[in-house]
């Protein structure tokens, strides 16, 4: 069922508290946390709690979590205090998505380029 747990999902785990993540901000609906491998001063993902296997499936699916994910990455920069910001929902794997639970990065704290790689 789609939004259902996924037992080999890790961010399933870290949604439920069985593997560790240093968590930043949690609402009923999503998480926050630190990337391990993080590629910019700021770098904290945003997940859904409910399981979707990228943002795509998350906004046809569930528009209004969807926007609850959007609206954290918001609260995230805000309390990191991030004047700009890069929010990135790789989708695919050719586009460089590895875990395929649907996650906003929230990169800041450095400048940026664009295009991105
Ligand atoms: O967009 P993509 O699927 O590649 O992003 C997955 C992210 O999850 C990576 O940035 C990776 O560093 C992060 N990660 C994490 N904690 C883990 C495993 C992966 O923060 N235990």
């Amino acid at each position: 069922m789609p939004g259902e747990p996924q037992e080999d999902c890790l961010f399933c785990k870290i949604a439920e508290g069985h593997v560790p993540a240093t968590i930043v901000r949690e609402t009923k609906t999503t998480v926050a946390f630190q990337d391990i491998n993080p590629q910019a001063p700021v770098h904290i993902l945003v997940i859904p709690k409910a399981h979707y296997p990228n943002a795509a499936e998350l906004a046809t699916a569930a528009p209004e979590l969807a926007a609850d994910v959007l609206r954290e990455t918001k609260e995230v920069a805000d309390e990191q205090q991030l004047d700009s910001y890069r929010v990135v929902f790789n989708t695919g794997a050719g586009a460089g998505q590895t875990v395929f639970h649907a996650h906003a990065h929230v990169l800041g704290g450095r400048g940026m380029q664009w295009p991105p790689g």
